[in-house]
């Protein structure tokens, strides 16, 4: 996957050197000698990583990479800290800045391309994930762009694979200083039995497991459906990167080195949480509103948009089929005078029980929207002329039939409806011809009275005589 990469350090040699790695791997490299320039790069160039040298005059790789994850529309880019320090508090000072990894120098070249492969996928899906929710914001269903670094990352749910009770200890130690719930197993097999029916924020997996290879463990989590999205961090050995990297090439999202260092464990472990909960977060307001998008949400059924989409695949597939599809605009009679007389609240209570009363006579596979106002479509596909009239009959009399309870003195009122219905027989027709054949026969059907149904070519189905009124109170 190749990609933009953003190389930092005020020693002009070492950004050569970094240049020439990358490039050798197809990456396209940019550079900078300064935090300043850094800034204005990451900028103006939108990288998908950035390499960051900690030690520069003026402006330090902490400095820069805080400013870069205070900045909304930057704070998603990965920054990876290059220094010549082994300190373990400028790691965590890293870390803490938003930094996403730490490499020291010299960069060991396995552990370099690893992280900047496995940096980069995880880039592309949030990028994926943003533009949804810009999309989403262009729709006009989210206002508020989130940012990663607004995630809080504690009391996470933590699964620790290890079967070193020393290490165990010193894990479960450090982490639930600011974690909520911590589980301890030797074994992969453990941890596979408790991963069908726990939902886990993170993984943490030792690659040194007595007998069996923490790599196979981890590429069953990616495999599995209900963790495929949880970080794994591995802890391994220094002597271990060959298989770390081959971890990250897997999926797995980040490591630790032995001995732990405790607080280099907690600020790794808070990164991914803090990004999984991201991802999380831009995943579920992408489905809020996508269905925002296409649902009306007073009555809960699809709205226009979604109804003329769904139409144009359904005449699509009538073009092929010898069976009709029936088209039915229903519009509630003399809706106006519910709302004249009772008020807005009551019309909409009452629009809220039509649309119930639709979907509860209609199959699984018809489809009923809201057009607009007090005007809806069902779709009834794979029908034949009887058993479309017969629907319509029905759907009108669900809501004839029965009064409306509804804020009103009396309590209920009787509502009546109107329905206008065609039948598509196979053959190419658009979406608003169709709906403008079902409109003229809904028209006719106001015209000869209300409370009736004409189908195209066929006229009316009854002839009953209807007013909106009072439940009790009889007809005039
Ligand atoms: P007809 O029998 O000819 O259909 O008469 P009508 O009164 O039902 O039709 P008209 O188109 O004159 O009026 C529709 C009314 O529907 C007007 C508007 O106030 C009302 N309406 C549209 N949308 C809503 C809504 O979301 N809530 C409520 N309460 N009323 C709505
Ligand atoms: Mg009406
Ligand atoms: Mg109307």
């Amino acid at each position: 996957m190749s990609a933009r990469i953003l190389v930092v350090d005020d020693i002009l040699p070492n950004v050569k050197l970094l240049e020439a790695k990358l490039t050798s791997e197809y990456y396209e490299v940019l550079t900078a000698t300064s935090g300043a320039e850094a800034l204005e790069k990451v900028k103006s160039e939108s990288p998908d990583l950035v390499l960051l040298d900690v030690m520069m005059p003026g402006m330090d790789g902490f400095e820069v990479c805080t400013k870069i994850k205070e900045d909304q529309d930057l704070a998603h880019i990965p920054v990876v800290m290059v220094t010549a320090l082994t300190d373990s508090a400028d790691k965590v000072r890293g870390l803490e800045a938003g930094a996403d990894d730490f490499l020291s120098k010299p960069i060991n070249d396995i552990a370099l391309m690893a992280r900047v492969r496995s940096l980069v996928r995880l880039k592309m899906a949030l990028d994926e994930w943003r533009m949804r929710e810009k999309t989403a914001s262009q729709l006009g269903v989210v206002d508020d762009f989130s940012n990663v670094m607004d995630e809080l990352s504690d009391k996470a749910n933590i699964l620790i694979v290890e079967d070193k009770d020393f290490e165990q200890r010193k894990m479960e130690e450090t982490l639930q200083t600011v974690h909520d719930k911590i589980t301890m197993v030797k074994s992969g097999a453990e941890a596979v039995a408790l991963i069908t029916d726990n939902e886990y924020d993170i993984l943490i997996v030792s690659l040194n497991l007595d007998g069996e290879d923490g790599l196979r463990l981890c590429s069953h989590f990616k495999s599995n459906e209900g963790t495929r999205s949880v970080p794994i961090v591995m802890v391994g050995n220094e002597d271990d990167m060959p298989r770390i990297a081959q971890g990250l090439d897997m999926g797995a999202h980040d490591y630790i080195l032995r001995p732990i260092d405790s607080n280099e464990l907690l600020a790794r472990v808070h990164t991914q949480v803090r990004r999984k909960r991201f991802q999380e977060r831009l995943r579920s307001t992408y489905e809020i509103s996508l269905s925002m998008a296409l649902t009306d949400s007073l009555t809960g059924l699809y709205n226009r948009r979604y109804l003329e989409v769904h139409l144009e695949k359904l005449l699509e597939k009538n073009n092929e089929s010898k069976k009709a599809l029936a088209v039915l605009l229903i519009d509630i009679d003399n809706f106006k005078l519910v709302n004249d007389t009772y008020g807005h609240n009551v019309g909409d209570e009452i629009l809220v029980i039509f649309a119930e009363r639709l979907k509860d006579n209609l199959r699984s596979f018809d489809l009923v929207a809201r057009l607009g106002g007090e005007e809806f479509v069902a779709l009834l596909p794979d029908v034949s002329e009887e058993r479309a009239h017969m629907v319509a009959e029905r759907l009108r009399r669900s809501i004839s039939d029965l009064p409306f309870p509804c804020a009103v003195p009396e309590g209920m009122l009787s509502i009546a409806t109107s329905i206008g219905g065609a039948l598509i027989q196979h053959g190419k027709h658009s979406t608003q011809d169709v709906l403008d054949r079902a409109d003229k026969c809904l028209y006719k059907a106001k015209d000869s009275g209300r409370n009736c149904t004409v189908f195209e070519g066929y006229g009316k189905l009854n002839s009953d005589q209807f007013q909106i009124r009072p439940h009790g109170l009889s007809e005039q």
